[in-house]
């Protein structure tokens, strides 16, 4: 490849960002990085109507969170800016203007009622109506009208759009780096809106003129715009500029049955379809990632594996690693099953990886909302506790009994662990603590563990209760590193309280 890949991110900010959107950033940021290329985000709002107040704020968060940061863009302005559509608007229209001086588009004049009067004709007669080579010249514009007409009218204050002339009879041969090679005839093809009298241009004619401004070299997009492909290399020819290379990602579907991932599918089913958390103007919450608990990096992760995989047994992949391994060849045309189990077995691997400071830095804010200080070693304690956890939450799960002392046992394990004999053995075990100054996981263990050897005692005994007595169940790390965590005066305390409870 000689010339500098620039791919582009082009979201329309009509609502929070779906997983879909971030893994065709993802996939976008992936290929650049590979290629040395540029990443940009160019914000598509030429449609007022649908645009939505915080969608860019929240688009541009959940781009860095993910650590997958654009080069440029809005807020990183380089030479191919502005990057938001509406700022760019008085650029469309010298382009919509030279279509129709190529002949390539025209304006139409049909009023709305009238186009609805056609198609319920159409329909009326089992019919679709398509507004195209096959009935243009039966309908209000520029074609059939003279120039004059047309300027008048235009003068006159008029409503018109222009559209786009396809052309009759005609094979096309698209090619789609994930799909390869296809065919579309012309003749099935609508004359589709490029501009419109309110000034602003569609979706196609704004996303092919900047795409060649901004230098695009490769489109990487959802699958819901291969229709689109047609439409859009033939505004490439009719320009008559080179156009880029396309590769349309595969849909991500349901968990189970069939049909696309809906935004609403998450939190009926229980797991986020949003990278952050998003509130709607009217009041609905809709879960995010980030605020489940999720690290970026297993979402990465998760998301990278949606439609792609690297042919090896590898799973675990970190974004530089992606960035070496991906390659759009291997992206799949099949659709993609989302897997939430999947991702929350990604969270579990990736937490594992989190230093054991900076995940005790975590799980103390977490321990702060909850209104708990405390003197304990909360790092010893999440190296401890990690291994079974999954989120931060997990780790208050799995040893909340540090932080707070059993109010009550676990009744079956009562029933087990408390004996006759056990409040004397216990009577025992804090007289050997109370005589250790070395409260260290090891000599502890070399005390207890000896007095029971001497007095062979049998280790269930006294290790089952001692247990229930520190944590209220018989769950947790090893006893001895939850005596030294607590320190002699806590498990000591612990202690007495359960001899008094079988009192
Ligand atoms: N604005 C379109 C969208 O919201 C962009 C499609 C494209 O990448 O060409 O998905």
């Amino acid at each position: 490849m000689s010339q500098k890949v620039r791919v582009r991110f082009a979201p329309s900010p009509t609502g929070p960002l779906h997983i879909g959107g971030v893994r065709t950033a993802l996939f976008n940021y992936l290929f650049a990085k590979k290629h040395g290329g540029d990443f940009l985000l160019r914000i598509e709002d030429t449609d007022q109507n649908r645009y939505v107040e915080g969608a860019e704020a929240y688009i541009i968060e959940a781009l860095n969170w993910l650590n997958i940061p654009y080069d440029e863009g809005p807020g990183k302005e380089k030479d191919c800016g502005p990057y938001r559509q509406s700022e760019r608007k008085e650029l469309y229209k010298q382009y919509a203007d030279t279509l129709i001086e190529s002949g390539n588009a025209y304006f139409a004049f049909d009023t709305a009622e009238e186009l609805d009067a056609h198609r319920k004709d159409h329909e009326a007669k089992g019919k679709t109506f398509i507004y195209n080579w096959h009935n243009r010249l039966k309908l209000k514009n520029s074609l059939v009208i003279s120039a004059e007409e047309t300027q008048q009218k235009i003068a006159k204050g008029e409503e018109y759009v222009i559209r786009f002339k396809s052309p009759e009879d005609e094979t096309l041969y698209l090619n789609d780096i994930i799909r390869g090679g296809m065919q579309v005839e012309t003749n099935v093809l609508d004359d589709k809106v490029l501009f419109k009298s309110d000034g602003m241009p569609t979706y196609h004619l704004a996303n092919i003129v900047d795409d060649h401004l901004m230098k695009i070299t490769h489109v990487i997009r959802g699958e819901e715009w291969l229709p689109s492909l047609a439409l859009h290399v033939l505004l490439y020819r009719a320009f008559g500029w080179n156009a880029p290379q396309f590769a349309h990602l595969p849909l991500i579907l349901k968990p189970t049955g069939n049909g696309k991932l809906s935004k609403r599918d998450g939190d009926k089913m229980g797991f986020p379809v949003f990278p952050l958390e998003w509130k709607t103007a009217e009041g609905d919450l809709f879960s995010g990632y980030r605020e489940d608990g999720y690290l970026p990096e297993a979402v990465i992760n998760m998301l990278a594996f949606l439609g792609w995989n690297p042919g090896t047994e590898q799973e675990i992949f970190s974004l530089e690693e992606l960035v070496e391994s991906f390659d759009l060849e291997r992206v799949h045309k099949a659709g993609a099953k989302f897997d939430p189990e999947k991702t929350k077995w990604f969270q579990h691997q990736y937490i594992q990886t989190v230093d054991d400071a900076e995940l005790a830095s975590q799980f103390s804010k977490f321990l702060k909302q909850k209104d708990i200080s405390t003197a304990l070693d909360v790092t010893k304690i999440v190296s401890l506790l990690k291994e079974r956890a999954t989120f931060v939450s997990d780790l208050w799960e799995q040893g909340s009994f540090f932080f707070e002392a059993p109010e009550n046992y676990d009744a079956k394990a009562a029933e087990k662990a408390f004996k006759p004999e056990t409040p004397e053995l216990l009577q025992q075990v804090v007289s050997i603590l109370n005589t250790s100054e070395d409260f260290s996981v090891e000599k502890l263990s070399e005390k207890v563990k000896g007095w029971i050897t001497s007095e062979n005692i049998g280790f269930g005994k006294v290790m089952m209760p001692l247990r229930l007595a520190l944590v209220g169940e018989m769950k947790g790390p090893d006893v001895f590193d939850i005596l030294s965590i607590l320190g002699k005066e806590e498990s000591i305390s612990r202690i007495e309280k359960a001899i008094d409870f079988m009192g």
